[in-house]
């Protein structure tokens, strides 16, 4: 082997992951008011945020994660009074804001006219994504950068949601500034998505906060989008397998409701009565869907990195947070246009 040329290794890059301190909290700030990226932990996943005001900033989240430009982004403010300044609330939107803010809960409502947000992070339509995270990290930094933060998932668009701040290095280290670490993330699936149309409120995304939850608040039942709603909202409207659009996906194809493992396969079991001694996962060995919401994508990725070809899932009860589990591993198991992620949802 040749070894000519070869330069000595200089200084060491700067450290992409940074423990969550004041420290860290300012340059974070710098990087946002710079128009960068930064990633930070949620209570639901890894988010990729940009400043919402700065439409190159925002351009540059479509591009990191090769998202398409029509799928809007989540907005994340410090408090419902701030998210009033971007959004028009109705009693229903109110009501849910005041009892799950902050949390895993994001309000699509009309978007205010003439608000200094980039048109972009609203994919041209006439509504407007909000969200008050609860995560500790990422309420101190929407305080200390005192503005709103355009952050989807950060992932590249249709691939698994990161969990861990090591997730978001190996996926997007490249086209972030730094990453906060706030460890693994507790709730472990995305927020629960609401919009209204007229004044009914929709479920536009199952999440982490199950919809009995929801409903409990506001008293009537939610209703599922309509087909003619706007184009954001139609890949959440599905009415057979073979409508499901691939998203949340492993690169390993997913064998759903499996009772065991076939040779070869990894197993990602649940509940007590998996089957003893099968290579794989438990994502609870009790059953806890919380657990199991916690564990997915961590566990996905875990399976995933091992190179098989196939895993093996057991089936989730569809009840609670089991119906958000669900509708990501359908969306995992969906089939991929060739050559592409194929994705419409990231
Ligand atoms: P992510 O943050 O990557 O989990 O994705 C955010 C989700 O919010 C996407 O599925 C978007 O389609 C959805 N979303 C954001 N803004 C709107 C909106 N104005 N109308 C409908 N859906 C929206
Ligand atoms: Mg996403």
């Amino acid at each position: 082997m040749e070894a000519t040329n070869r330069v000595a290794p200089t200084a060491k890059t700067p450290a992409l992951i940074l423990e969550s301190d004041e420290d860290s909290m300012a340059k974070v700030v710098l990087s946002l008011h710079q128009g960068l990226l930064v990633a930070f932990p949620t209570e639901t996943v890894y988010g990729l945020g940009a400043d919402a005001g700065n439409e190159e900033a925002v351009a540059s989240i479509f591009a990191a994660k090769g998202r398409p430009s029509y799928n809007p982004l989540i907005i994340h403010v410090k408090d419902l009074a701030t998210a009033q300044l971007y959004g028009h609330f109705d009693h229903h939107a109110l009501k849910l804001a005041a009892h799950f803010w902050p949390g895993p809960l994001t309000l699509v409502v009309p978007r205010l006219d003439n608000i200094p947000l980039s048109p972009l992070v609203s994919a041209g339509l006439s509504t407007i994504a909000l969200r008050v995270p609860a995560n500790k990290i990422a309420g101190a930094l929407l305080e200390a950068f005192d503005g709103p933060v355009a952050a989807p998932s950060a992932n590249r668009s249709g691939l698994l949601s990161p969990t861990e701040a090591e997730h978001v290095e190996e996926m997007l280290g490249d086209q972030v500034s730094l990453i906060l670490d706030g460890g693994p993330c507790e709730g472990g699936i995305e927020s629960t998505i609401i919009g209204f149309e007229g004044n009914i409120p929709v479920l536009l995304r199952p999440g982490i906060l199950p919809v009995e939850q929801v409903e409990a608040i506001i008293g009537i039942r939610l209703q599922m989008p309509l087909k003619d709603a706007e184009p954001s909202a139609i890949p959440f409207v599905v009415t057979a397998p073979g409508q499901l659009t691939s998203h949340y996906a492993p690169r390993a194809h997913l064998r759903l409701n499996a009772v065991s493992a076939f040779e070869g396969e990894l197993m990602l079991a649940f509940g007590p009565d998996a089957p003893k001694g099968q290579p794989g996962v438990n994502l609870s060995p009790v059953g806890d869907l919380a657990e199991a919401a916690a564990n997915l994508y961590a566990y996905l990725h875990l399976l995933d990195d091992t190179g098989v070809e196939t895993i093996a899932v057991m089936p989730i009860p569809q009840e609670g947070v089991g119906v958000a589990i669900n509708d990501r591993l359908n969306r995992a198991a969906a089939p991929r246009p060739v050559g592409s992620n194929g994705n419409e949802q990231s």
